[in-house]
């Protein structure tokens, strides 16, 4: 069944994770798992342009600024957006350590608002990326679609807090990668709406086997199935 994946990464990525990737093993890994595109994102954002212009028919870019950069951010997706084409931001509010809703966010949400382009978010991590932080900004913003990625995480509650979060905020999509309930994939694909839940890796740090195998596990009949591996994405991204 072909797919898109909604999250992924290339480069190395030492510390305690301790794992790498490279586009061309990025690109092997969308071959054997049909993966059509990958939405990207890298840092330094100039790896994740020369990804996109070695493969541009499979690799999505975002730009992923650091909030605390303030005008230079902006500046930097305004160029990454207009100049570079790439589609929409990246924002990890456990690796520059700001709460997701904080108003350091307020610049990165309006320039998202005014290019019209989504908003990816790293959700699962206590306290800056919290599912209800994440709804707070959806909230403050709701011309903004905000892409929760890994919907929660690994911590059952968190995982039903972004549930919450996205019944309650129609402009809150979720990215399943490294979330390890398939039941919740069914349900939020049942309760949430058809159209914002969607299939992830995180490459590196899953394996697209594992993560494709939890949407196969879900319960998910085949037309599901489609939406979550493909269409939801590409909906999203204003690919069809
Ligand atoms: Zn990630």
């Amino acid at each position: 069944m072909k797919k898109i994946d909604a999250h992924a990464h290339v480069g190395e990525f030492g510390g305690w994770a301790n794992v790498s990737i490279t586009p061309e093993e990025l690109i092997k890994q969308m071959d054997d798992f049909e993966i059509e595109k990958t939405i990207l994102c890298a840092q330094p954002n100039d790896l994740c342009l020369k990804t996109r212009d070695a493969y541009p028919e499979r690799i999505i870019g975002l730009v992923y600024p650091n909030p605390y950069d303030g005008e230079k951010a902006v500046d930097e997706i305004y160029d990454y957006v207009q100049n570079k084409g790439f589609k929409g931001i990246k924002c990890n509010p456990l690796r520059h350590a700001y709460v997701a809703d904080s108003e350091v966010m307020d610049p990165i949400m309006k320039a998202a608002e005014d290019l019209n382009i989504p908003v990816f978010m790293h959700s699962g991590h206590a306290p800056y990326s919290l599912p209800w932080s994440i709804g707070l900004l959806a909230e403050r913003y709701p011309k903004v679609n905000l892409v929760m990625i890994h919907m929660g995480h690994g911590h059952g509650v968190y995982i039903d807090a972004a549930l919450k979060m996205a019944k309650r905020y129609p402009n809150i999509y979720l990215e399943m990668s490294g979330m390890p309930m398939p039941s919740k994939i069914k349900e939020a694909y049942e309760t949430i709406g058809h159209d914002r839940i969607m299939f992830g890796t995180d490459a590196p740090f899953h394996p697209a086997a594992v993560e494709a195998q939890k949407v196969l596990s879900s319960g998910l009949d085949e037309k599901a199935m489609e939406d979550v591996f493909y269409n939801n994405a590409a909906k999203l991204m204003k690919l069809i």
